[in-house]
């Protein structure tokens, strides 16, 4: 493979020119711009070793001498790891402005090449009110970066076998130069002889692949609105080997025009009729857990509360029931008729006592 020819420049080409067509063929071959397209993938790989090599005084003055070693491969296959495709901008100019940026620190990174642990997924789920009380089991859709599951992760494969074509095997090559001949190691397979491994086809070298999976996660008893709960391992996977992230599901649960939550404890507002409150009475309440009879004693106030003791969210930490908080209110009757209105106004003189002023008789003693 001849790396000027590659990159389409003249063997005179200075680094600027190489820069420029590096920069011009980047912009037609990036798996970015070409999803799924495997000749542009290796096109590319060849393109990012063309210009590696070519960009380095260093390393351009070896492969003109043509010596050039088995350790300059070596960048190559681990430099494409480095490559997150996922990242910076969708698209756009933007895109290949920090294209350099990333071959050149990629070369960088190889060298510390330290597993890194993936970045954690986030996601809602919205949950029903008494769905939220009693748990549920959900299958939920995460789509999240694996590893390339053709290479194992190793952004290549084994060539099918076979010598090196531009060699036929032999590991060096005859060069002819003026009316010298000689041999110099195969810059095709770096001396081997054997054809190099091939960049993975299904990740474009990359080692990952973006997966989209259904994961049936439990949801605990008593989730309130808001609760975090983590799926260890559930997130992307690390560059270069590392451990996968976790993902992270915040619960979001719906209101219910019956029931609130105050930590563990649930509130409900019962409406008692005013002979109820006065008299004491025993009512039907519709708790989470079904019917249940309430005693409401002789004179409940409007707002007063009553506690069903367990009855109410379990603890997502222990399991223990908040209790069910029954708030009484009073509902008026509407007075439309005349013999309400007399029984009213004598059950009113009955009691001349002020509700706002502490039991004293109502304008004074007149
Ligand atoms: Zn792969
Ligand atoms: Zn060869």
């Amino acid at each position: 493979m001849d790396l000027y020819l590659v990159l389409g420049v003249r063997h005179s080409a200075s680094e600027a020119d190489i820069r420029r067509a590096y920069r011009r063929l980047a912009r037609r071959y990036h798996p970015d711009i070409n999803p799924g397209d495997r000749e542009a993938a290796l096109r590319f790989q060849d393109i990012v070793e063309a210009y590696e090599t070519l960009v380095d005084p260093d390393r351009r003055h070896r492969y003109d001498a043509g010596a050039r070693g088995p350790g300059d491969r070596e960048p190559k296959a681990s430099g494409f790891d480095g490559f997150d495709f996922s990242k910076g901008p969708a698209g756009g100019e933007g895109l290949f402005g920090d294209l350099f940026a990333e071959v050149l620190s990629v070369r960088r990174r190889a060298t510390e090449a330290a597993p890194e642990r993936g970045v954690d997924l986030h996601q809602t789920i919205t949950l029903g009110f008494t769905e939220a009380l009693q748990g549920a089991r959900r299958p939920i859709l995460v789509t999240r970066r694996d590893t390339c599951a053709a290479c194992a992760g190793r952004g290549h494969v084994p060539s099918p076998g076979g010598p090196c074509r531009a060699c036929d095997g032999k590991g060096t090559v005859r060069v002819a130069r003026g009316h010298m001949v000689f041999r110099r190691a195969c810059a095709s397979c770096a001396g081997s002889g054997r054809l190099p491994p091939r960049p993975c086809l299904s990740c474009g070298g990359a080692g990952l692949e973006t997966r989209s999976e259904t994961t049936t996660v439990a949801i605990p008893p008593g989730i309130a609105d808001g609760d975090r709960m983590r799926v260890p391992g559930k997130g992307n996977v690390g560059p270069r080997g590392g451990a996968p992230g976790d993902l992270y599901l915040t619960a979001e649960v719906t209101g219910d025009a019956r029931y609130r939550r105050e930590g563990d404890d649930v509130v409900m507002v019962l409406p008692v009729a005013v002979p109820e409150a006065a008299l004491g009475a025993r009512v039907e309440v519709e708790t989470p857990d079904g019917p249940a009879r309430l005693r409401v004693p002789p004179g409940t106030q409007s707002g007063q509360r009553f506690r069903l003791r367990e009855r109410g969210a379990p603890s997502v930490r222990d399991g223990r029931r908040g209790d069910l908080i029954v708030e009484v209110r009073l509902m008026l009757p509407r007075v439309l008729d005349e013999r309400s209105k007399a029984l009213l106004r004598e059950f009113a003189s009955l009691h001349p006592e002020s509700v706002r002023d502490d039991g004293k008789p109502q304008g004074g003693s007149a």
